[in-house]
């Protein structure tokens, strides 16, 4: 299985993308996680995304693209998930013909949606330790003391990008850039719309029942 999981920041790709990479035996492969790989690797790829992040650009579609589809050719047989990308209709485009050219394709698209104050609550309510990493939220998953971390009592933080003036320039681009991608699958009517204002758990079990009657088929 070849699938893309689209959906707004704070939609919760990351974690669905791991459940059902572990459910289905796939590979995760997180755009973001593969960047700062390249980048910490200092391989040419990382590099050359490294100079425009330092000139204070975004990194270009084709180096994205690059990135990811090397990624992709060593997936196993099994298939991936792919997380945060293809986060432009141009990548979208380029990730279908590099595809094409291996003689392969996306064959399903997830995408969760959720409420823009949803985000906003989900994001402006994390709270973080400095120290073992682990993450809260002040509504939906609490620390057993208020503002302390579980495992090691340091003091929670708010990280500097989840606040609610981060959000909403996330959001806007989001609007600008991403939405448009959900529209390009939709043309081919490969895109499974997911509602996620939901409980994380329920998101799940909804994700996987609709990747088992689509693997079933
Ligand atoms: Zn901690």
């Amino acid at each position: 299985m070849r699938i893309v999981l689209l959906g707004a920041p704070g939609a919760g790709k990351g974690t669905q993308c791991k459940r059902i990479a572990a459910r289905f035996g796939l590979l995760h492969l997180s755009s973001g996680d593969i960047l700062r790989q390249e980048r910490s690797q200092e391989t040419e790829l990382g590099k050359k995304a490294q100079s425009y992040m330092d000139s204070g650009g975004l990194v270009p579609d084709e180096v994205i693209v690059e990135m990811m589809a090397g990624a992709i050719s060593n997936a196993p047989l099994s298939g991936f998930v792919l997380d945060g990308f293809p986060r432009t209709v141009n990548q979208a485009a380029e990730l279908d013909k590099s595809l094409s050219r291996a003689g392969q394709k996306i064959d399903a698209v997830l995408n969760l949606e959720v409420d823009d104050d949803a985000v906003a609550k989900r994001i402006t309510g994390r709270r973080s330790c400095p120290e073992c990493g682990a993450v809260y939220h002040i509504e939906n998953l609490k620390p057993k003391v208020d503002g302390k971390c579980d495992n090691n009592d340091a003091e929670l933080v708010q990280r500097p990008d989840d606040t609610l003036e981060v959000v909403k320039n996330r959001l806007e681009n989001y609007y600008q850039q991403t939405r448009p991608v959900v529209d390009y699958y939709n043309a081919n009517s490969q895109v499974c719309n997911i509602d996620s204002n939901r409980d994380v758990d329920e998101v799940t079990k909804l994700v996987i029942e609709k990747l088992e009657s689509f693997a079933s088929v």
